[in-house]
């Protein structure tokens, strides 16, 4: 995903992002809508305490110091706040944000006008990090040291190297695949930070919280119903609190999200108790039809599933790794028996697959 876009830091800014209730379809992939649900300060994140705990000194020492903030890399899977507490960190210095991302930066000459707009003390968000190409990463080296970059013009005889100095900004990195990033990369982040999956209370708040913003209103239950089957994820918890809206709307007289309309609307939505969706419970499907309970290798399944290796190992797979329902061999994937039971079958009997469960 390619973004380019500045946010400009400071307590009073209006989000212009889309009003509430624009979106009709629902698209669980849909990240439209996420500046608007976005919490502003470190204050109104929710959940990660310790993380935020540790960030929140990191910026009142720089702060106190007058110093920019030492170049800081999130990792976790998607969704769980990573682009959020960037953009908070910079709110909260009162300084500007940009936003790339590694696929959008193919070449060094694709970085320097973010390196020429960085402002004193501003932060650069790069997403998906681990995808930067090498002659870009090697690009970035001087520019995290010491704030310059050697831009070589000309070619052959006539090539000559000009140095060019930066102001002092930092670097955000976030990835979801923090063992793809090169040690050298990865050793110039002075803080670096793992995200991991919400507890259900946490995203129950998060779920209250977002139904005053989007101006509905949930029960205690049918909060606590979207926050257990949103995979640990508050992108996910968003998602589902927009689709009970709506479906609420429809079927309800005064569009009240209750704990029967939330069953119902996840029901149609083909989410399950767990929050496992579809494509989740096709991935598990697909390791016990195809490949007999595995092993079986990434590509494998996603060849045979139709779907991107990519989004399998990003999307699909932290979850049911977190829930126990699959394990990542050395030969490859393998369901478990609790993954196998939530399928509604039983681990087979022969001698040769018993050591598999
Ligand atoms: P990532 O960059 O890790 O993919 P985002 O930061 O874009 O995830 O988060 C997606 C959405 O989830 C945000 O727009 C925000 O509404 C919500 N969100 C993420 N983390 C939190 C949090 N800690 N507290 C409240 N809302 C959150």
């Amino acid at each position: 995903m390619a973004r380019h876009k500045v946010f400009q830091g400071g307590p009073d800014d209006e989000d212009d992002g889309p009003p509430a209730g624009s979106g009709s379809a629902f698209n669980p992939d849909d990240e439209q809508f996420d500046d608007e649900l976005r919490p502003q300060g470190l204050d109104e994140v929710v959940g990660q305490r310790k993380v935020v705990e540790r960030l929140r000194i990191v910026l009142d020492a720089a702060r106190m110091r007058k110093e920019p903030l030492g170049h800081l890399l999130l990792d976790g899977p998607p969704g769980l706040g990573k682009t959020t507490l960037a953009m908070a960190m910079a709110r909260e210095m009162g300084v500007e944000c940009q936003i790339t991302s590694g696929p959008a930066l193919q070449a060094p000459k694709d970085l320097l006008s973010y390196l020429t707009n960085a402002a004193q003390g501003s932060v650069l968000f790069i997403d998906e990090i681990h995808r930067l190409p090498p002659t870009v990463e090697e690009f970035i080296y001087p520019v995290m040291e010491d704030f310059r970059v050697d831009i070589v013009l000309g070619e052959g005889l006539s090539a000559r190297t000009i140095n060019m100095k930066l102001k002092r900004f930092t670097i955000v990195g976030a990835t979801t695949r923090s063992g793809m990033l090169t040690a050298p990369l990865r050793d110039r982040f002075v803080v670096r930070e793992h995200l991991d999956f919400y507890e259900i209370d946490d995203l129950s708040e998060i779920v209250r919280r977002n139904a005053l913003k989007l101006r509905t209103t949930t029960t205690e239950d049918s909060a606590l119903q979207l926050a257990s089957r949103s995979r640990g994820t508050p992108r996910k918890a968003n998602n589902l609190l927009r689709w009970a809206r709506d479906f609420a709307t429809v079927h309800e007289p005064e569009g009240r999200i209750t704990d029967e309309v939330v069953k119902r609307a996840l029901a149609m939505l083909e989410v399950d108790h767990l929050g496992l969706e579809a494509q989740d419970r096709r991935y598990l499907q697909t390791i016990v039809s195809v490949f007999s309970g595995g092993p079986a290798g990434l590509n494998a399944i996603g060849h045979t599933m139709n779907v991107p290796p990519d989004t399998l190992e990003d999307e699909v797979e932290p979850f049911l790794l977190q829930c126990g329902f699959i394990q990542r061999t050395p030969r490859g994937r393998v369901i478990t028996a609790s993954g196998l039971e939530h399928l509604g079958q039983h681990p087979p009997k022969g001698p040769g697959q018993r050591e598999l469960f």
